[in-house]
Protein backbone atom coordinates (compact mmCIF):
# COMPACT_ATOMS: atom_id res chain seq x y z
CA UNK A 1 0.00 0.00 0.00
CA UNK A 2 1.23 3.36 -0.92
CA UNK A 3 -0.25 6.04 1.11
CA UNK A 4 -0.57 9.65 -0.81
CA UNK A 5 -1.77 12.83 1.25
CA UNK A 6 -4.52 14.30 -0.56
CA UNK A 7 -3.41 17.89 -1.86
CA UNK A 8 -4.12 20.17 1.11
CA UNK A 9 -2.41 22.40 2.69
CA UNK A 10 -0.15 20.75 5.75
CA UNK A 11 -0.59 23.31 8.72
CA UNK A 12 -3.44 21.80 10.98
CA UNK A 13 -4.45 22.57 14.21
CA UNK A 14 -8.03 21.55 15.75
CA UNK A 15 -10.47 23.55 13.95
CA UNK A 16 -8.09 24.92 11.35
CA UNK A 17 -7.53 22.96 8.33
CA UNK A 18 -6.46 24.62 6.32
CA UNK A 19 -3.11 26.65 6.80
CA UNK A 20 -2.68 30.56 7.24
CA UNK A 21 -1.48 30.90 3.14
CA UNK A 22 -3.62 33.82 0.82
CA UNK A 23 -3.13 30.98 -2.11
CA UNK A 24 -4.84 28.84 0.21
CA UNK A 25 -8.30 30.85 0.95
CA UNK A 26 -9.64 28.58 -1.75
CA UNK A 27 -9.56 25.63 0.32
CA UNK A 28 -10.33 27.29 3.44
CA UNK A 29 -13.89 28.20 1.65
CA UNK A 30 -13.95 24.66 0.70
CA UNK A 31 -13.10 23.61 5.05
CA UNK A 32 -16.32 25.55 5.51
CA UNK A 33 -18.49 24.10 2.98
CA UNK A 34 -17.04 20.70 3.22
CA UNK A 35 -14.80 19.03 5.55
CA UNK A 36 -10.71 18.30 5.95
CA UNK A 37 -10.68 15.21 3.46
CA UNK A 38 -9.10 12.02 5.09
CA UNK A 39 -5.38 10.92 3.29
CA UNK A 40 -6.13 8.42 0.20
CA UNK A 41 -4.22 5.25 0.19
CA UNK A 42 -3.71 3.53 -3.04
CA UNK A 43 -3.88 -0.21 -3.23
CA UNK A 44 -0.62 -1.55 -4.91
CA UNK A 45 -0.62 -3.45 -8.39
CA UNK A 46 -2.06 -6.88 -7.13
CA UNK A 47 -4.92 -5.38 -5.76
CA UNK A 48 -6.25 -4.20 -9.02
CA UNK A 49 -4.81 -7.43 -11.05
CA UNK A 50 -7.06 -7.93 -14.08
CA UNK A 51 -9.92 -11.03 -13.19
CA UNK A 52 -9.47 -13.12 -17.07
CA UNK A 53 -13.07 -13.79 -17.77
CA UNK A 54 -15.35 -14.21 -21.14
CA UNK A 55 -17.23 -11.16 -21.89
CA UNK A 56 -19.13 -10.03 -24.52
CA UNK A 57 -17.71 -6.48 -25.89
CA UNK A 58 -20.58 -4.33 -26.54
CA UNK A 59 -20.67 -0.85 -28.72
CA UNK A 60 -21.64 2.65 -26.56
CA UNK A 61 -21.40 6.30 -26.78
CA UNK A 62 -21.84 9.35 -25.46
CA UNK A 63 -25.10 11.25 -24.90
CA UNK A 64 -23.97 14.53 -23.74
CA UNK A 65 -27.11 17.29 -21.86
CA UNK A 66 -24.88 20.00 -21.05
CA UNK A 67 -21.13 20.96 -20.87
CA UNK A 68 -19.10 24.02 -20.50
CA UNK A 69 -15.62 25.14 -18.99
CA UNK A 70 -14.88 26.30 -15.33
CA UNK A 71 -11.72 26.71 -13.72
CA UNK A 72 -10.45 23.16 -12.53
CA UNK A 73 -10.19 24.20 -8.78
CA UNK A 74 -14.01 23.99 -8.83
CA UNK A 75 -14.15 20.18 -9.26
CA UNK A 76 -10.68 19.14 -7.97
CA UNK A 77 -9.11 20.23 -4.23
CA UNK A 78 -6.01 21.65 -5.79
CA UNK A 79 -4.80 24.69 -6.30
CA UNK A 80 -4.75 25.03 -10.11
CA UNK A 81 -5.22 27.62 -12.54
CA UNK A 82 -6.14 24.98 -15.26
CA UNK A 83 -9.43 24.72 -17.06
CA UNK A 84 -12.58 22.28 -16.24
CA UNK A 85 -15.09 20.94 -19.43
CA UNK A 86 -18.01 20.33 -16.62
CA UNK A 87 -20.15 17.79 -18.26
CA UNK A 88 -23.48 15.92 -17.86
CA UNK A 89 -24.35 13.59 -19.80
CA UNK A 90 -25.70 9.65 -19.85
CA UNK A 91 -24.02 6.25 -21.57
CA UNK A 92 -25.67 4.54 -24.09
CA UNK A 93 -24.44 1.02 -23.98
CA UNK A 94 -25.93 -1.41 -27.13
CA UNK A 95 -26.26 -4.55 -25.85
CA UNK A 96 -28.27 -7.23 -28.24
CA UNK A 97 -31.01 -7.49 -24.56
CA UNK A 98 -31.94 -3.82 -25.50
CA UNK A 99 -30.27 -0.25 -25.35
CA UNK A 100 -28.86 0.53 -21.64
CA UNK A 101 -29.00 4.21 -20.47
CA UNK A 102 -26.26 4.65 -17.68
CA UNK A 103 -27.20 8.05 -15.35
CA UNK A 104 -30.24 9.15 -17.55
CA UNK A 105 -29.80 12.53 -16.19
CA UNK A 106 -32.03 15.26 -17.29
CA UNK A 107 -35.74 14.86 -17.61
CA UNK A 108 -38.36 16.90 -19.97
CA UNK A 109 -38.84 17.94 -16.49
CA UNK A 110 -35.69 19.83 -15.85
CA UNK A 111 -37.24 23.44 -15.94
CA UNK A 112 -39.83 22.28 -13.07
CA UNK A 113 -37.58 20.45 -11.39
CA UNK A 114 -35.16 23.36 -10.76
CA UNK A 115 -37.08 25.91 -10.40
CA UNK A 116 -38.98 23.90 -7.10
CA UNK A 117 -35.64 22.89 -6.17
CA UNK A 118 -35.39 26.30 -4.99
CA UNK A 119 -33.17 29.67 -5.79
CA UNK A 120 -30.03 27.87 -4.07
CA UNK A 121 -30.19 25.09 -6.12
CA UNK A 122 -30.50 27.30 -9.37
CA UNK A 123 -27.37 29.48 -7.75
CA UNK A 124 -25.69 26.33 -8.01
CA UNK A 125 -26.73 24.31 -10.70
CA UNK A 126 -28.17 27.27 -13.38
CA UNK A 127 -30.80 27.34 -15.49
CA UNK A 128 -32.29 24.67 -17.98
CA UNK A 129 -31.26 27.00 -21.01
CA UNK A 130 -28.05 25.54 -20.77
CA UNK A 131 -29.74 22.04 -20.41
CA UNK A 132 -30.88 19.51 -22.98
CA UNK A 133 -33.37 16.75 -22.17
CA UNK A 134 -31.81 13.13 -22.72
CA UNK A 135 -34.87 12.08 -24.54
CA UNK A 136 -34.17 14.95 -27.10
CA UNK A 137 -30.38 13.74 -27.11
CA UNK A 138 -31.59 10.47 -27.77
CA UNK A 139 -34.25 11.40 -30.64
CA UNK A 140 -31.44 14.39 -32.29
CA UNK A 141 -29.31 10.40 -32.22
CA UNK A 142 -31.42 8.73 -33.80
CA UNK A 143 -32.05 6.45 -31.25
CA UNK A 144 -35.85 6.11 -29.49
CA UNK A 145 -36.50 6.48 -26.22
CA UNK A 146 -39.11 3.46 -26.53
CA UNK A 147 -36.34 1.17 -27.46
CA UNK A 148 -34.52 1.80 -23.70
CA UNK A 149 -34.69 -1.63 -22.17
CA UNK A 150 -32.77 -0.71 -19.59
CA UNK A 151 -31.16 2.11 -17.24
CA UNK A 152 -28.79 2.04 -14.14
CA UNK A 153 -27.72 4.70 -12.05
CA UNK A 154 -24.09 5.35 -10.64
CA UNK A 155 -26.17 7.00 -7.60
CA UNK A 156 -29.17 8.73 -7.03
CA UNK A 157 -28.39 12.24 -6.89
CA UNK A 158 -30.63 14.33 -9.57
CA UNK A 159 -28.33 14.30 -12.10
CA UNK A 160 -28.28 10.95 -12.70
CA UNK A 161 -31.64 10.23 -12.32
CA UNK A 162 -34.05 12.86 -13.83
CA UNK A 163 -34.86 11.39 -17.06
CA UNK A 164 -36.25 7.92 -15.35
CA UNK A 165 -39.91 8.58 -15.63
CA UNK A 166 -39.29 9.53 -19.75
CA UNK A 167 -38.19 5.64 -20.67
CA UNK A 168 -41.19 3.90 -19.97
CA UNK A 169 -39.90 0.50 -21.11
CA UNK A 170 -36.43 0.47 -19.24
CA UNK A 171 -36.07 -2.02 -16.40
CA UNK A 172 -34.44 0.63 -13.42
CA UNK A 173 -31.55 -1.11 -12.46
CA UNK A 174 -29.50 0.25 -8.27
CA UNK A 175 -27.98 -0.91 -5.61
CA UNK A 176 -30.22 -1.59 -2.60
CA UNK A 177 -27.83 0.21 -0.72
CA UNK A 178 -28.51 3.41 -2.71
CA UNK A 179 -32.25 2.98 -2.51
CA UNK A 180 -31.78 2.18 1.32
CA UNK A 181 -30.10 5.41 1.61
CA UNK A 182 -33.01 7.46 -0.15
CA UNK A 183 -35.91 5.52 0.90
CA UNK A 184 -36.34 7.96 4.34
CA UNK A 185 -36.02 11.42 2.14
CA UNK A 186 -39.18 13.09 1.63
CA UNK A 187 -38.42 16.61 0.44
CA UNK A 188 -38.95 17.58 -3.23
CA UNK A 189 -35.00 18.40 -2.91
CA UNK A 190 -33.46 16.08 -0.31
CA UNK A 191 -29.52 15.32 0.06
CA UNK A 192 -29.03 16.01 -3.41
CA UNK A 193 -31.97 13.71 -4.42
CA UNK A 194 -35.24 14.08 -6.21
CA UNK A 195 -37.12 11.68 -4.60
CA UNK A 196 -39.94 12.07 -7.39
CA UNK A 197 -37.21 10.97 -10.01
CA UNK A 198 -37.64 7.11 -8.77
CA UNK A 199 -40.83 7.07 -7.74
CA UNK A 200 -41.58 7.94 -11.44
CA UNK A 201 -40.31 4.66 -12.58
CA UNK A 202 -41.83 2.88 -8.96
CA UNK A 203 -42.78 0.18 -10.97
CA UNK A 204 -39.88 -0.68 -13.07
CA UNK A 205 -37.68 -0.14 -10.00
CA UNK A 206 -35.31 -3.49 -9.16
CA UNK A 207 -32.60 -3.40 -6.59
CA UNK A 208 -29.62 -5.83 -6.52
CA UNK A 209 -26.73 -6.20 -4.30
CA UNK A 210 -23.35 -7.44 -4.96
CA UNK A 211 -23.46 -10.60 -5.19
CA UNK A 212 -21.10 -12.01 -7.80
CA UNK A 213 -17.50 -13.16 -7.13
CA UNK A 214 -14.49 -10.39 -7.01
CA UNK A 215 -13.27 -8.27 -10.67
CA UNK A 216 -10.35 -6.47 -11.43
CA UNK A 217 -10.05 -6.40 -7.43
CA UNK A 218 -12.85 -4.96 -6.40
CA UNK A 219 -14.40 -6.90 -3.58
CA UNK A 220 -17.76 -8.25 -5.09
CA UNK A 221 -20.17 -7.69 -8.53
CA UNK A 222 -23.33 -7.73 -10.24
CA UNK A 223 -23.34 -8.67 -13.74
CA UNK A 224 -25.96 -6.30 -15.06
CA UNK A 225 -26.64 -9.21 -18.15
CA UNK A 226 -24.91 -12.28 -17.34
CA UNK A 227 -22.15 -12.04 -20.23
CA UNK A 228 -19.43 -10.02 -18.30
CA UNK A 229 -20.44 -6.96 -20.76
CA UNK A 230 -21.57 -4.60 -18.04
CA UNK A 231 -20.80 -5.15 -14.39
CA UNK A 232 -21.78 -2.87 -11.62
CA UNK A 233 -19.05 -3.02 -8.64
CA UNK A 234 -19.44 -1.18 -5.12
CA UNK A 235 -17.58 2.66 -5.63
CA UNK A 236 -18.76 4.01 -1.94
CA UNK A 237 -18.39 6.98 -0.56
CA UNK A 238 -20.02 9.68 -2.61
CA UNK A 239 -23.37 8.17 -1.86
CA UNK A 240 -23.26 4.81 0.40
CA UNK A 241 -24.69 3.00 -2.79
CA UNK A 242 -22.47 4.42 -5.11
CA UNK A 243 -21.61 2.15 -8.22
CA UNK A 244 -19.42 2.19 -10.47
CA UNK A 245 -19.84 -0.27 -14.08
CA UNK A 246 -17.43 -1.82 -15.93
CA UNK A 247 -18.51 -1.97 -19.55
CA UNK A 248 -16.37 -4.31 -21.88
CA UNK A 249 -16.00 -2.08 -25.13
CA UNK A 250 -14.11 -3.18 -28.45
CA UNK A 251 -10.56 -3.61 -28.54
CA UNK A 252 -9.71 -5.12 -24.92
CA UNK A 253 -10.53 -2.18 -23.59
CA UNK A 254 -12.74 -1.91 -20.49
CA UNK A 255 -14.55 1.79 -20.08
CA UNK A 256 -14.92 1.82 -16.18
CA UNK A 257 -17.87 4.43 -15.23
CA UNK A 258 -16.86 5.72 -11.97
CA UNK A 259 -19.75 8.31 -11.34
CA UNK A 260 -19.04 11.62 -9.02
CA UNK A 261 -16.38 9.68 -6.77
CA UNK A 262 -14.42 12.40 -7.88
CA UNK A 263 -15.50 15.31 -10.64
CA UNK A 264 -12.70 15.27 -12.43
CA UNK A 265 -9.80 13.19 -13.98
CA UNK A 266 -7.55 15.13 -11.86
CA UNK A 267 -9.08 13.65 -8.91
CA UNK A 268 -8.30 10.25 -9.64
CA UNK A 269 -4.61 11.38 -11.11
CA UNK A 270 -3.80 13.19 -8.23
CA UNK A 271 -5.35 11.25 -6.32
CA UNK A 272 -7.55 13.98 -4.86
CA UNK A 273 -10.96 14.89 -3.08
CA UNK A 274 -13.58 17.19 -4.78
CA UNK A 275 -13.38 21.09 -4.03
CA UNK A 276 -16.46 20.84 -2.45
CA UNK A 277 -16.65 18.09 -0.32
CA UNK A 278 -19.83 19.12 1.38
CA UNK A 279 -21.19 17.01 -1.08
CA UNK A 280 -19.96 13.68 -0.27
CA UNK A 281 -21.58 11.58 2.00
CA UNK A 282 -18.39 9.25 3.66
CA UNK A 283 -15.14 10.89 3.31
CA UNK A 284 -12.87 8.44 4.34
CA UNK A 285 -14.81 5.76 2.67
CA UNK A 286 -14.87 7.65 -0.22
CA UNK A 287 -10.69 7.81 0.48
CA UNK A 288 -10.62 4.28 -0.43
CA UNK A 289 -12.43 4.49 -3.49
CA UNK A 290 -10.57 7.49 -4.87
CA UNK A 291 -7.55 5.05 -4.24
CA UNK A 292 -8.33 2.54 -6.05
CA UNK A 293 -9.30 4.47 -8.82
CA UNK A 294 -5.79 5.68 -8.59
CA UNK A 295 -4.08 2.12 -8.96
CA UNK A 296 -6.57 1.16 -11.90
CA UNK A 297 -4.88 4.08 -13.64
CA UNK A 298 -1.47 3.11 -12.68
CA UNK A 299 -1.56 -0.13 -13.08
CA UNK A 300 -4.19 -1.15 -15.74
CA UNK A 301 -3.61 0.33 -18.66
CA UNK A 302 -6.71 -1.73 -20.59
CA UNK A 303 -8.85 0.28 -17.86
CA UNK A 304 -10.40 3.76 -18.96
CA UNK A 305 -11.83 5.62 -15.64
CA UNK A 306 -14.28 8.12 -16.99
CA UNK A 307 -15.37 10.23 -13.86
CA UNK A 308 -18.78 11.24 -14.55
CA UNK A 309 -18.86 15.19 -15.07
CA UNK A 310 -15.55 15.34 -16.92
CA UNK A 311 -16.09 16.49 -20.35
CA UNK A 312 -12.35 15.76 -21.52
CA UNK A 313 -12.79 12.00 -20.34
CA UNK A 314 -16.34 11.82 -21.74
CA UNK A 315 -14.76 12.91 -25.13
CA UNK A 316 -12.66 9.72 -25.35
CA UNK A 317 -15.55 7.96 -26.75
CA UNK A 318 -17.60 8.11 -29.70
CA UNK A 319 -20.46 10.83 -29.29
CA UNK A 320 -24.40 9.22 -29.94
CA UNK A 321 -25.32 9.98 -33.72
CA UNK A 322 -21.84 11.72 -35.03
CA UNK A 323 -20.76 9.35 -38.26
ZN1 LIG B 1 -23.34 14.29 -10.49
Amino acid sequence: MKSVEAPRPRSRSPGDCVGRSPVRTLFAVAAVLGACAPPITVPDAPLVARTERAAREVELCVLTQEAYARPLWQGVAQATGDSWTYAIASIAVKHPAGLLIIDPAFGRSIGDDLHRAGPFAMSLFGTEQTKTPLVKVLEQARLDPADVRYAVVTHAHWDHTGALGDLPNARVLIARSELAWVAPFTRYFDHGVMPHHLKRAKDRLFAFDFKGPPIDGFEASFDVFGDGAVIAVPMPGHTPGSTAFLVRGSGGITWLFSGDTTWTSRGVELPAHKFLRAVDVDLPVLSSSIGRLNALLLHRSDVKVVPAHDGAALSGLPQCGSP
